[in-house]
């Protein structure tokens, strides 16, 4: 399902701003992502040029063609893959030391002995109860957009030995999406992706703006689950829809009019000639229109003669919606994976009470919390560069 798009921050300033998770593993990730890179390198994986991404640089690579990769090099030294095999427990030696796991397969039971075990089951995202537990009761039906199957099962399996998790932390990576009959076809995480909410403005459903829409979209969606109904008004005009909204978000891939694709799979949008026609529109959907209208009308004000007092601020893009028409489209936070996970140290290893590493125990990728806050700064990147740190904790 990945992009691909194998990227991270450019410097540690603009991971912890941009990440907004623990400087150290932050850190930890930029650390290891050029060994990681080199590594992909030398197993031959293609990859296309540098790119900027967001806050840094990356390189996109053939997603599947590096998988089959990864399971030639288990298989070279004579390891196996077995898909469709899940884990009932882990293995615990004479001094509570991780010795293993319990696997369930349909061929029965098989215990898997080894002196590391690395957790790398992808976050919480696919189980409605955690999401609830974590982030807000509003996430409990918030739209999945990733396998269903990352549903906390590594949480779970190391809470059972003792380990924490970073409970603090309700931050996901996710998208806005308009709402359609088609969800859960995954063609459609990215085509209903609205990535242009950053030039846009957006209102609850009190007609009111709640966040900094400018520093990304996927921060957008974590904050519209806190909202009334979990949802919100997106708002942009003519010049974003030009500029944006029709424009990729991908080098070198085609655009698409984002509006167009939400409306053709049953979004709920209006493009509106006017603040009347708008103000029709926010209350046919359940939103103070009039509300709507006085803030949007004091957001363009304030961008053009007074920006410092913006509330909430505008960090990025602080330019007035003022250029008809207006396109007005209810969005929803989809959840791609989440940031609160497995307690880890710089070395990955999972910690337990008073932060001392449970002897054997590993965490990679979603698994490990904290890694990033209220942000983003690469899930591959998250998955690779802890991976390859785990695998020299284990003696690699
Ligand atoms: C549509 C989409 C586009 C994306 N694009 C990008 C991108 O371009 N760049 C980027 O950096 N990130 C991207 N991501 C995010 C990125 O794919 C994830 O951050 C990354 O894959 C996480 O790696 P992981 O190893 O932690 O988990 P995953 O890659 O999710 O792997 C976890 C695996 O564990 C399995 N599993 C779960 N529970 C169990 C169990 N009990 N027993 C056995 N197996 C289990 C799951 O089935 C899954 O195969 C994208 C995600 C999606 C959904």
């Amino acid at each position: 399902m990945s992009g691909g798009i194998l990227w991270t921050s450019s410097s540690d300033e603009r991971m912890q701003l941009y990440g907004g998770g623990s400087r150290l593993l932050g850190n930890v990730v930029r650390r290891a992502y050029p060994e990681a890179i080199s590594w992909l390198k030398r197993q031959g994986i293609k990859m296309s040029g540098a790119r900027k991404v967001l806050s840094g640089f990356g390189y996109q690579i053939d997603i599947v063609e590096y998988l089959e990769e990864c399971r030639r090099t288990v298989e070279r030294t004579e390891g196996y893959v077995v898909c469709g095999t899940s884990v009932q427990s882990l293995l615990k030696g004479r001094s509570g030391e991780i010795v293993g796991v319990r696997t369930v397969h349909s061929d029965g039971a098989v215990d898997v002995h080894a002196p590391y075990t690395l957790l790398a089951t992808g976050g919480y995202q696919g189980s409605a109860e955690l999401r609830a537990r974590y982030i807000h009761e509003n996430a409990r039906n918030m739209l999945v957009r990733a396998n269903p199957h990352s549903s906390g099962d590594a949480i779970e399996l190391a809470l059972a030995v003792g380990a924490q998790t970073s409970e603090a932390n309700r931050g996901f990576y996710g998208h806005l999406v308009s709402r359609s009959p088609s969800w859960g076809d995954e063609r459609f995480f990215s085509l209903l992706a609205q990535y242009h909410s950053e030039h846009g403005l957006l209102f609850n459903e009190n007609g009111y703006r709640f966040c900094d829409e400018s520093t990304g979209d996927h921060n957008n969606a974590w904050w519209t689950v806190f909202q009334p109904n979990a949802r919100a008004l997106l708002l942009w005009d003519r010049r974003v829809q030009d500029r944006y909204a029709t424009a990729s978000s991908i080098p070198g891939q085609p655009g698409h009019d984002k509006f167009n694709v939400a409306m053709d799979h049953g979004g709920e949008g209006r493009i509106c000639r006017d603040h009347a026609d708008l103000l029709a529109f926010a209350n046919s959907v359940g939103f103070d229109g009039e509300r709507l209208i006085e803030s949007l009308a004091d957001f363009n004000i304030r961008a053009e003669t007074a920006w410092e007092t913006l509330v909430p601020p505008r960090t990025e893009a602080c330019r007035p919606l003022n250029q008809p028409d207006f396109y007005a489209l209810v969005v929803y936070p989809s959840i791609t994976y989440t940031f609160g996970g497995l307690t880890i140290d710089a070395n990955t290893r999972v910690l337990g009470p008073e932060a001392v590493p449970i002897t054997g125990l590993l965490a990679a990728g979603a698994d490990a919390g904290d890694v990033y806050g209220q942000g983003y700064a690469g899930g591959l990147a998250q998955a690779m560069s802890l991976g390859i740190v785990a695998a020299a904790t284990a003696g690699w």
